[in-house]
C-alpha cells in the first residue's frame, strides 16, 4: 500500500487533529500494526502512543491514552451532552464518551420524548433555548401552545447534538463504556475505557460524571444512595418504544371526543393518551385496562400504568411509556436488571397486542422500535455538599450559587405524587450539589446529582439535567481558566454574563 493510501486509511479512525509530518509517522506504525495484530493484537496501542505520545499501565497491560485534555465528560445523555458543548464552547479541550452510538441518552436512545415543561417561569438556560431553536430549524414544531412540553424527535435531537458537538470542537467516542478510574491525592488523572479496539485511558484535568448512574463518582469512592430510604426500592423501571401505524385521528376522536378525557389539552399533531391507576386522579381509559384484566388479556401489572405520546415528523407513531416494570426488579442489580429486560418485553409485547385490539385508531399499529436502553428513572444518586432534599420542593429554595430553576412536581410513581407549587413557583438548585469534598476534579450532572429519593424525582425530568449540564460545562471550563478545583468553584463569583443562570435570589 502507497503511504497516501495508509494516510487517508488511518485518517478514517483518528478524529482529533493531526499534523500530516505525525500522520506519516503514523502510517509507518499503523503498518507494524497491522503485522503485530496477528500475533499480540496491540495494533492500537501502537498507533495511540504515537497519535498522544503517551500509553499508561493498567491491570498488567499497556494501553493508550487516546487523548489527554482539559474535561472528560462520561456519558452523553441530555445533561453529558450540554455539559461538553457547553465546556468545549468556552474554550476547553473536551472529550465526550458514549457507550451508545447516539447523543441524548433516556431522551434518545431510551425513547423518552418529548420534554415535560419545568412549569417554572423563565426556566430556559441559554442552551435549552438553542437546541429548541434547531428543532425548529429542522421542522420539528415542538411546541403545542398549550402544555409547554417539547415535542421532540429523536433522530433529529441526536443529529443536533452531533452538529453541536462538532462545530464546538467536542470529540466524541462512541461505543466507549467507562470501566475505571485512576485517582490520587483526592483528584481522577484519568478514566479507563473499553472502546472499539480495546482498553484505553482518557486523561483530563476535570471529569464530569453524567452517566446517569454516578458510575464514575461510585467508582472513585464518593458516597452514594440508591432507592428510597422507605422501601429501599428505586422508582420503577420502564421499557418505552415506539409503535407505528396509528390513526392518530381516530385515537383522538375516541379519547378526548367520545370518551371526554380532559387530560391531553393539545390537539393534532399533539396527542397524549394516559392512565395511571397509582394516581389519584381518574383517567378514562383505565376502564378499558381494568377489563383487559378482568378478560385475564392483561396482568394487573401491565394495566397499572399506561401513556403514550404523538412524535412530530412521524405521523402515525406514538411514544409509549410503558410497560411499567414491577420494583421487585431494581434499577442498581445487574442481574435483576437484566431480567427486567426480558420480563419487559413480554409485558410490551401483550400491552401493545391489546391496544391492536381494543383501542380504536390502533387497528393496524404495530411495534416500529424498542428502546436501546431500559428507562431507570433513578439509580444512583451521589451525596454532594448540597443534598437537595422535599422540603426544597415546598420550601421553594434558593441559593446563591443556584444555576436554574424548576417546579416538576414530584413523580416518584407509586411512592409518591405531590402537588403542583402555585403558580409561578418554583425551587432552584445549587452548585454545591454537583461536587464533594472527596474528589477534587469531579463535578456531576444529570439525574444522580445529590438529592434525596423524592426530590430527584422532580428535578430529572430532560430540561432541568440539560440545564445542570449545560452549568457544568461552564463551571468546568472556567475552573480551569482561573485555577480553580471544580469543587472549590463559587458559581455566584462566575461573571455575570459568563453564567448560563443568575438568581433573583
Ligand atoms: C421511563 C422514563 C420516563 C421518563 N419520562 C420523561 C418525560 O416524559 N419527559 C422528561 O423530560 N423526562 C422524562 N424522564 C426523565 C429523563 O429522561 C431522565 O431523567 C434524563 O434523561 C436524565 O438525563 P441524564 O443525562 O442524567 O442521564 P441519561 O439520560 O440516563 O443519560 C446517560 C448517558 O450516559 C451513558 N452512559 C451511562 N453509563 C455509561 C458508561 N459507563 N460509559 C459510557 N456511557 C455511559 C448512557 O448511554 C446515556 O447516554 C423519564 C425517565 C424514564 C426512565
Amino acid at each position: 500500500m502507497s503511504n497516501e493510501n495508509k494516510i487517508s486509511e488511518i485518517g478514517k479512525y483518528f478524529s482529533i487533529p493531526i499534523s500530516r509530518r505525525d500522520l506519516f509517522k503514523l502510517a509507518g506504525v499503523t503498518a507494524a500494526g497491522v503485522i503485530l495484530s496477528g500475533s499480540n493484537g496491540d495494533n492500537h496501542v501502537e498507533a495511540a502512543e504515537k497519535n498522544s505520545g503517551q500509553t499508561l499501565n493498567y491491570a498488567g497491560k499497556k494501553i493508550p491514552v487516546l487523548y489527554d485534555v482539559d474535561v472528560c465528560v462520561c456519558g452523553g445523555g441530555p445533561s453529558g451532552t450540554a455539559a461538553a458543548v457547553n465546556s468545549a464552547r468556552k474554550g476547553a479541550k473536551t472529550v465526550l464518551i458514549e457507550r451508545s452510538v447516539a447523543l441524548g441518552g433516556l431522551g434518545v436512545i431510551g425513547c423518552v420524548y418529548p420534554f415535560m415543561q419545568t412549569h417554572a417561569p423563565n426556566s430556559d438556560t441559554p442552551y435549552l433555548s438553542e437546541l429548541k431553536k434547531r428543532l425548529l430549524a429542522k421542522g420539528i414544531d415542538y411546541d403545542d401552545k398549550v402544555t409547554g412540553q417539547t415535542w421532540h424527535n429523536p433522530e433529529i435531537l441526536s443529529l443536533i447534538h452531533d452538529e453541536m458537538c462538532e462545530e464546538s470542537g467536542v470529540n466524541i467516542l462512541y461505543e466507549t463504556v467507562l470501566v475505571d478510574a485512576l485517582c490520587k491525592d483526592k483528584k481522577i488523572s484519568a478514566v479507563i475505557v473499553q472502546t472499539i479496539a480495546g482498553l484505553a485511558a482518557i486523561k483530563a484535568k476535570t471529569f464530569i460524571d453524567s452517566t446517569g448512574d454516578a458510575y464514575l463518582s461510585r467508582t472513585v469512592g464518593v458516597d452514594y444512595e440508591r432507592g428510597y430510604e422507605k422501601t429501599g426500592n428505586n422508582q420503577p423501571m420502564s421499557f418505552r418504544f415506539e409503535m407505528g401505524g396509528i390513526d392518530l385521528e381516530k385515537l383522538y376522536n375516541y379519547v378526548v371526543v367520545e370518551l371526554k378525557e380532559d387530560w391531553c389539552k393539545s390537539e393534532l399533531p399533539y396527542l397524549e393518551i394516559a392512565e395511571a391507576m397509582h394516581r389519584k386522579q381518574r383517567y378514562k381509559l383505565e376502564e378499558l385496562m381494568a377489563r383487559g384484566v378482568e378478560t385475564g388479556e392483561l396482568t394487573q401489572e401491565e394495566a397499572e400504568y399506561m401513556q403514550a405520546y404523538a412524535i412530530i415528523g412521524k405521523p402515525g407513531v406514538m411514544s409509549c411509556n410503558f410497560p411499567e416494570i414491577p420494583v421487585k426488579f431494581k434499577s442498581t442489580d445487574p442481574i435483576e436488571y437484566s431480567k427486567a429486560v426480558t420480563y419487559a418485553r413480554k409485558m410490551m409485547r401483550n400491552m401493545a397486542n391489546y391496544l391492536v385490539k381494543h383501542l380504536p385508531g390502533f387497528e393496524n399499529a404495530y411495534i416500529s422500535r424498542e428502546a436501546a436502553m431500559l428507562g431507570a428513572r433513578e439509580s444512583w444518586r451521589i451525596r454532594g455538599k448540597y443534598y437537595l432534599v422535599e422540603d426544597d420542593y415546598h420550601n421553594q429554595s434558593r441559593f446563591p450559587d443556584a444555576f436554574c430553576r424548576t417546579a416538576w412536581f414530584i413523580d416518584a410513581h407509586g411512592e409518591k405524587v405531590s402537588e403542583k407549587l402555585p403558580k409561578g413557583g418554583y425551587y432552584e438548585i445549587p452548585y454545591r450539589a454537583l461536587i464533594t469534598d472527596k474528589i477534587s476534579n469531579l463535578i456531576v450532572t444529570g439525574r444522580c446529582i445529590s438529592a434525596s429519593f423524592i426530590l430527584q424525582a422532580s428535578m430529572r425530568i430532560q430540561p432541568t439535567c440539560i440545564s445542570i449540564g449545560e452549568a457544568a460545562g461552564i463551571a468546568a471550563a472556567y475552573g480551569l481558566r482561573n485555577r480553580v478545583a471544580a469543587n472549590q468553584i463559587d458559581w455566584a463569583a462566575i461573571p455575570a454574563n459568563q453564567r448560563s443562570y443568575v438568581s433573583e435570589g
